[in-house]
């Protein structure tokens, strides 16, 4: 290191961000005999939502040897997601199921986690098989003749020159690459206007027997709807989703506003509210729904959060993290095995490939909202194969689009109204809400 904290160290992969991009990256690379280094500027534990993991990443855990160290953590076990309509009495019901390569479904379960021990747990195991790990905030990228060459950190000791062969954003909603002009711009996305308000209780009624862990979500009206998530054998996750104009307009605290919406929203979850008693502070999300294009180049690609987040409804968020971070793994091992690849982006079949499976549970999620009916009558009888194909991920060319995917974008070309140029992200925020 030299005075001015440049390096003459070249990584192969340097990732900027700690989350569960990060590490899931981190371990595949491992897999592959790689070892990165990841920036986060975060002190681990932190809080982080999104609790609630899909069947498809039980099984990615379970391919990384993470199984009993999970069950070890006493981490709730989830059998499902039960939905309940707008008068707490309709349900249906979403099995975790798995899908073998001889075609058979079978029941399968996976975790409900709490992220800030999750999160460090996946961390910690990414560094104890090799990875190395840096505090610090990243907070610029170094290029070569138009190819992203490292990236610049703000470390406790001073500045840091970090170069490497890939620069891997996985930095969530933060954007760091879009933010530093190297992709193209964070469009707006369909759901950009919601606003999740949340916060973690005891006391709630849960499902007896082997239920007990299961997510529930509480639908209300279109773009109204709460889950209700077992974090641990005492503590569940509550939270409210609404359009940000019925919150500012309701002129109540964020507090008054999650325990009247707890009360309102739904009949079946009120009454199992009735004893709660809050056990974290209220927080919020807001503004999370964008897509950020031409996420890949010469020297970098995104993953996860850091290009897209569509809606957190059937809780794919962790699942597109896990997905990426195996297949930008694969991508990256091809293009530092070949030192002569020089095509303008080595990373373009995998930013096609994530797109591809990002838009087939974007029209999923659209299709619930405009018709969830429709959608309930699919899942639960006419395309009930298919749609649980959804949820156990197979989203990717391989398997997509099925009939149900195709039948519902038929349904939406009719109903959509053509869609603006989305707007960049920028101004617009709701103060109160992105100040928590
Ligand atoms: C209301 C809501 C509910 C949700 N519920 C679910 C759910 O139930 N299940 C689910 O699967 N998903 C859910 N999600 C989505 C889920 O939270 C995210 O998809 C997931 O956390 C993405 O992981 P990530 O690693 O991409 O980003 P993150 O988990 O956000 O990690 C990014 C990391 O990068 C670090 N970082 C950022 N910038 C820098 C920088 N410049 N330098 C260094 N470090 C940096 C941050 O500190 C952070 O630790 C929900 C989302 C919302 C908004």
């Amino acid at each position: 290191m030299t005075a001015h904290g440049r390096s003459n160290v070249q990584h192969d992969v340097v990732i900027v961000g700690g989350g569960p991009a990060a590490s899931f990256t981190a371990l595949f690379l491992l897999q592959q005999g790689i070892r990165p280094l990841i920036v986060e500027r975060e002190s681990f534990p932190r809080f982080h939502i999104g609790e609630s993991l899909t069947g498809e990443v039980g099984g990615i855990l379970r391919d990384l040897g993470l199984e009993a160290e999970l069950a070890a953590r006493r981490f709730p076990i989830k059998h499902g997601v039960t939905v309940y309509g707008a008068k707490g009495t309709n349900t249906f019901w979403v099995p975790v199921m798995r899908r073998h390569h001889d075609g058979d479904l079978t029941s399968t379960t996976t975790w409900q986690v709490r992220r800030d021990e999750f999160d460090q747990f996946l961390l910690e195991t990414a560094v104890a098989r090799g990875a190395s790990l840096v505090k610090g905030d990243a907070d610029g990228v170094l290029r070569d003749a138009g190819a992203v060459c490292g990236v610049r950190v703000k470390t406790a000791e001073g500045p840091r020159e970090v170069r490497c062969r890939i620069l891997v954003d996985a930095s969530g909603q933060k954007t760091f690459l879009a933010n530093q002009g190297v992709t193209g711009p964070k469009l707006r996305g369909t759901y950009e206007k919601q606003v999740g308000i949340f916060s973690r209780v005891t006391g709630a009624v849960r499902d007896p027997g082997d239920a007990e862990g299961n997510t529930l979500i509480f639908y209300q009206e279109k773009h109204h709807w709460a889950w209700f998530i077992p974090i641990s054998d005492t503590e569940t996750s509550i939270g409210v989703v609404v359009p940000g104009e019925h919150f500012s307009r309701s002129g109540k605290s964020l507090e008054e506003f999650l325990e009247w919406k707890l009360r309102h929203l739904n009949p079946a979850l009120t009454a199992r509210l009735e004893t709660i008693t809050f056990t974290e502070p209220v927080r919020t999300a807001s503004n999370y729904s964008y897509q950020v294009k031409d996420f890949t180049g010469p020297g970098f690609v995104c993953v996860g959060d850091s290009h897209r987040f569509t809606d957190p409804i059937f809780s794919f968020g962790v699942f597109f993290s896990a997905n990426e971070a195996k297949l930008a793994a694969a991508a990256i091992r091809d293009v530092l095995a070949d030192a002569t690849e020089r095509s303008a982006d080595p990373f373009a079949g995998y930013e096609a490939t994530c797109d591809f499976g990002q838009q087939v549970i974007q029209d999923v999620i659209d299709f619930f909202w405009e018709y969830p009916l429709a959608f309930q009558m699919m899942a639960h009888k006419s395309h009930k194969g298919e749609i649980t194909d959804c949820f156990a991920g197979r989203v990717y060319p391989a398997h997509q689009p099925s009939e149900a995917v195709l039948t519902m974008r038929r349904m939406l070309q009719r109903v959509r109204t053509p869609r603006a140029v989305p707007e960049p992200v920028g101004a617009g925020s709701h103060p109160a809400l992105s100040a928590r």
